[in-house]
């Protein structure tokens, strides 16, 4: 059973570093700089650890942009404010996001500056077969991991997690930070903090804080919050392997 968990809770957390550290805070809001070979190491890692849900850093960026200038109106790409449920408001993040990955959507021009763009592993890891690779890989590393330990085949309901693991920390971010829990700041839209050290969203979940600051790196404000992405950026611009840029809000 151990495994099974290490092999869940590891791809959670190195998939949702990715996603935090460079969708989110790199591509999106560009909070640290990098030189163009780590960059390429960060977009391949990302790719790697996404797999199956793979979110093309271009496509991200603008969506998420997006959501930061129309925060809970109708323009939002993502709002809960007006969808019955989380599914439905995925589904139009997803014909938004996947709009720009074809261009077919044409962003506003104010969201189009200094994106990341690698053409080639953008267009391969958005394969189809590509992506059944991933999620075969998945299985087949569930399988023998239940027949070799003899556990419960119950254990492959956690399967549609990994396979859609990029969209499942999206949809717990967007719809519980939009939702769930208090704020700091009157930010004028429905943004709350709903987990107060980050240790299963890694800080993503202090959307309040984060509307107010959207520049800044760490997303903690208060004393008693907590931010781990923060800090292992930190760590790595101490390393030099990234460099913050100074705080501007
Ligand atoms: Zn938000
Ligand atoms: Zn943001």
């Amino acid at each position: 059973m151990i495994y099974i968990i290490l092999l869940f809770v590891g791809h959670w957390v190195i998939s949702l570093f990715f996603h935090t550290a460079f969708l989110h805070r790199y591509a999106s809001h560009k909070m640290y700089t990098m030189g163009p070979k780590t960059e390429k190491a960060f977009y391949f890692l990302t790719w790697m650890s996404q797999g199956s849900s793979f979110l093309v850093p271009r496509a991200y960026a603008l969506m998420h942009r997006m959501h930061h200038e129309y925060s809970d109106t109708e323009k939002d790409p993502h709002s809960p404010v007006f969808y019955k449920d989380v599914i439905r408001m995925m589904q139009q993040a997803r014909k938004i996001y996947g709009g720009f990955v074809t261009g077919e959507l044409t962003p506003e021009s104010k969201f189009c500056y200094d994106l990341p763009v690698w053409e080639g592993l953008d267009k391969f890891g958005d394969r189809r077969a590509v992506r059944v690779m991933w999620g075969v890989l998945y299985t087949l590393l569930y399988l023998f991991i239940i027949q070799h330990f003899h556990l419960s085949y119950f254990w492959l309901l956690l399967l549609p997690i990994h396979y859609l693991m990029g969209p499942v920390q999206g949809a717990i971010v967007n719809w519980f930070g939009h939702k769930v829990g208090y704020q700091n700041y009157d930010n004028g839209d429905n943004s709350r903090n709903t987990e107060v050290w980050g240790i299963i969203m890694q800080g993503e979940l202090f959307q309040n804080n984060h509307h107010k600051a959207p520049k800044s790196l760490n997303f903690a404000s208060k004393w008693y919050e907590f931010d781990p992405a923060f800090v292992v950026i930190k760590v790595l611009d101490k390393m030099r392997i990234v460099k913050i840029v100074p705080q501007q809000a």
